[in-house]
């Protein structure tokens, strides 16, 4: 694990069990008092690293909130609704877990004087009119996920403009590694089970649509970034600055797994992003962010690590 500039704090991290979440703990826990608020509707307990403590629950439970953020400076919210076509189904629970407790976190960290850094979308844009997209860019959300997402987003920014909270929003975009879930559409864990498994690799539409694939230990290091930075009250696009098909995406993961499966074409899916790729150059301007692992090596690392189990 390579060293962090944090230490010493008390810090909070929401859905801390589960994909993004329990790596920012990992690269946390050993020099800090890491506390995870989790349900466990999505994430695992055996994600919870070593030295981190794990209080089980819902984070639109107010009393449950305050208990999880006595003493916290630093809070990272990741917990979420993620499945968009859940939100689809049942937009009010998006609401209120994507949008409305996110607002009851931020309260909760004025009492505690906390910082935080939230995950928000690439879903907020919608379908970008142009790409790279930049953070100023319009914002037309398709789903109640990137709705929430969107709210969350301006109720961060607001905080810290109209109660001085440190906050900043991450807008992460297509976001891989390892312990992602394989249940909801992230495309990278899809394609390595059905690989895994024999196949077929089940490519929607034509697969020239376009995605920004960004390593987890990226988004990890922009989190640590944005909990340490002077430029509070803005938001920050994660991604590489690079996007590749769905095809080439299919193609890799055949190369890099050596699986015998076979690529095949199944229905677009409804109101699909055509191309998605974030402008990383206010986050490398202002953060110092630089994404470091190419989506070929991410690939081949995730490979690794699957092959072992
Ligand atoms: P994940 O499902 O692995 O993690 C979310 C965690 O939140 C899970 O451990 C789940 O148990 C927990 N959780 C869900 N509802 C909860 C609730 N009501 N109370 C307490 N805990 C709850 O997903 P992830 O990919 O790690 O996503 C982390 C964050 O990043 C989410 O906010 C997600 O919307 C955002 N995000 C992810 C991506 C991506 O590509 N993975 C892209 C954009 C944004």
């Amino acid at each position: 694990m390579e060293e962090t500039p944090i230490s010493g704090r008390s810090v909070v991290i929401t859905g801390g069990a589960g994909f993004i979440g329990s790596h920012i703990a990992e690269a946390l826990a050993a020099d800090n008092d890491v506390r995870i608020l989790d349900d466990l509707s999505g994430g695992s307990r055996e994600h919870v690293p070593a030295g981190a403590e794990l209080i089980t629950g819902d984070v639109r439970d107010p009393e449950l909130l305050a208990d999880a953020m006595d003493g916290a400076d630093l809070v990272f919210h990741e917990a979420a609704l993620v499945s968009v076509e859940e939100s689809v189904a049942n937009p009010r629970t998006s609401h209120r877990i994507n949008a409305d407790a996110t607002v009851g976190l931020l309260e909760q960290a004025r009492e505690e004087d906390a910082r935080v850094v939230l995950a928000s979308s690439a879903a907020i844009y919608g379908h970008p009119e142009t790409v790279p997209v930049r953070e100023g860019d319009p914002k037309d959300p398709t789903s109640p996920y990137g709705i929430d997402k969107l709210a969350l987003d301006h109720y961060a920014r607001r905080y810290h403009d109209l109660y001085g909270l440190e906050t900043v929003p991450l807008r992460y975009f297509n976001v891989y590694g390892p312990r992602q879930n394989t249940e909801y559409s992230a495309v990278v864990s899809a394609f390595f089970r059905q690989a895994r498994e024999g196949g077929p690799i089940t490519v929607e539409g034509d697969g020239e649509q376009t995605r920004d694939f960004v390593h987890v230990s990226d988004v990890v290091r922009a989190n640590l970034l944005a909990a340490t930075t002077d430029r509070v009250g803005e938001a920050f696009n994660v991604g590489t600055g690079a996007s590749v098909t769905v095809n080439e995406l299919a193609e890799t993961v055949v190369d890099v797994t050596g699986t015998d499966a076979d690529i095949e074409h199944v229905e677009a899916r409804p109101g699909d992003i055509r191309h998605s790729e974030a402008s990383v150059s206010k986050a490398r301007e202002v953060l110092g962010y630089e994404p470091r692992v190419s989506l070929e090596e991410g690939l081949r690392k995730l490979a690794e690590t699957k092959g072992r189990r």
